[in-house]
């Protein structure tokens, strides 16, 4: 059934060969991530198996309403003082990604690496790496199948949230017929895909919109009209009473400006270090881009963490954009 039958059943055997498993994914978890982990964590439970989740960085607030998101533990927030022998990382592009949470990673510990980027370097001992997934629970979707589980409610809603918010509402380029045809037997199980796109997709908070507000009065367009870029400060969302997942979605703005092909966002992590999210209009690939900074991604979707100020980094990202261009 699968073309990556090898994979698929060294991740079946991994998970049905062990007990007792880390589920993380990476830093700042966004909706695919999220769902991910909680999707991986009731396929365990479906095998009677343990997990612990946990991740570096809150759960976005509107999702909460995923089953089981209140059992993923912030590193950030909260240490926690344990080691695991079995690792499964969903998500993640590179072993950075994890951020924290390695801390929790034994010695010797066996990872299970399932992702959708391309570039992912293949850090796990196992390796379940889909490039052309529209978002990790795609493959997690997959993997369900293969191993016989049946699917409920709760689990078909974390699969469709990553896969709506990975796709940006079933609209980039990654929305394959598969993509539909999943989204499909999804709705089937009972998911409210209209109320899952009024939630994560068109709902503002009011801090939320000033913060976007903001971030377009400054924005930047390159004389020949083809990146145009935001920066956001602590300031910013101090200012507009705004949080971390509140930037979700502004870098689109830039790149949404017709003839821009490269859309840029600057998030200020601290006074040494710099996220910089990419979007491409096609053209330019920007997981490119972001590897040659340390970061990774997809060719349109892609970002990187940078060790630098605004000033000297943002000269820096706009001349790799152009010599792609
Ligand atoms: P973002 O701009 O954070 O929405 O991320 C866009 C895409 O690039 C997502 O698929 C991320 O997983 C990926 N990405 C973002 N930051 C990094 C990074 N530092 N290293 C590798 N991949 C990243
Ligand atoms: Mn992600
Ligand atoms: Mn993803």
């Amino acid at each position: 059934m699968q073309t990556n039958e090898r994979e698929f059943r060294q991740s079946k055997e991994f998970l049905t060969e062990h007990d007792q498993f880390l589920v993380v994914s990476h830093v700042q978890p966004d909706g695919d991530a999220v769902s991910s982990t909680l999707v991986v964590g009731w396929l365990l439970s479906c095998l009677g198996k343990k997990c612990v989740m946990v991740n570096e960085g809150p759960i976005p607030k509107r999702m909460a309403y995923l089953w089981n998101a209140d059992q993923i533990q912030d590193l950030s927030q909260q240490p926690l003082d344990q080691k695991f022998s079995h690792v499964i990382c969903v998500d993640c592009a590179d072993f950075k990604r994890v951020g924290k949470t390695k801390e929790l990673f034994a010695e010797n510990a066996k990872i299970l690496n399932i992702d959708h980027h391309p570039t992912n370097d293949g850090y796990g001992m196992f390796n379940l790496i889909v490039p052309n997934a529209a978002a990790t629970v795609e493959i997690l979707f997959d993997l369900i199948q293969y191993m016989n589980l049946e699917l409920n409610e709760q689990a078909a809603t974390a699969i469709y949230t990553g896969l709506l918010t990975d796709t940006g509402g079933f609209r980039y380029s990654s929305t394959s017929p598969k993509v539909m045809a999943i989204a499909s037997k999804l709705l089937e199980y009972g998911v409210d895909g209209p109320g899952l796109s009024e939630l994560l997709l068109e709902q503002m908070t009011l801090p939320q919109l000033r913060l976007l507000t903001s971030a377009l009065n400054a924005l930047q367009l390159s004389e020949d009209g083809k990146i145009s870029w935001v920066t956001i400060t602590d300031e910013d969302l101090q200012a507009t009473g705004a949080i971390h997942e509140d930037m979700e979605g502004i870098v689109n703005y830039p790149r949404n400006i017709q003839g821009v092909e490269v859309g840029l966002l600057f998030k200020v992590i601290d006074e040494h270090a710099v996220k910089v999210s990419m979007r491409s209009a096609g053209k330019v690939d920007v997981a490119k881009v972001a590897q040659s900074f340390g970061g990774g991604g997809h060719v349109r979707a892609a970002g990187a963490r940078i060790e630098g100020t605004l000033d000297t980094i943002i000269p820096r990202v706009i001349e790799q954009v152009k010599q792609q261009l």
